[in-house]
């Protein structure tokens, strides 16, 4: 029975991803906007609570990451990937390396054809 309940609530989970990513491709300007209203704090509310579950004890160990028998230095994967997806990844303009270079490409194309 757990075993079923952890994959409909998993299935859902992607599934709610993967509805947000299709209407941040797909819907008009209007809608995206009413979107990010409601879904952008639902976001961050999410993140900030399991982050803080994976806040560092005082010696430094992810607290949800260790085990009794083997303790998880911090940053543990939860707060790599926070990292990777929040900063690195482009959303935050001075760690958007990835983002500049590939917006930046198109635009030199563009530009050249004139
Ligand atoms: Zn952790």
């Amino acid at each position: 029975m757990d075993e079923i309940l952890g994959q409909v609530l998993r299935n859902a989970v992607w599934e709610r991803l993967d509805m947000l990513s299709e209407l941040a491709t797909r819907a008009d300007a209007p809608s995206l906007l009413s979107v990010a209203r409601s879904e952008l704090p639902r976001l961050t509310e999410g993140w900030r609570a399991m982050l803080s579950a994976h806040e560092p004890d005082e010696r430094g160990n992810c607290p949800t990451c260790s085990s009794r028998w083997r303790q998880q230095k911090a940053p543990c994967s939860v707060w790599r990937a926070a990292y990777e997806h929040l900063v690195a990844g482009g959303l935050a303009p001075a760690g958007g390396r990835h983002v500049r270079r590939a917006s930046s490409s198109p635009r030199r194309v563009v530009a050249g054809a004139r």
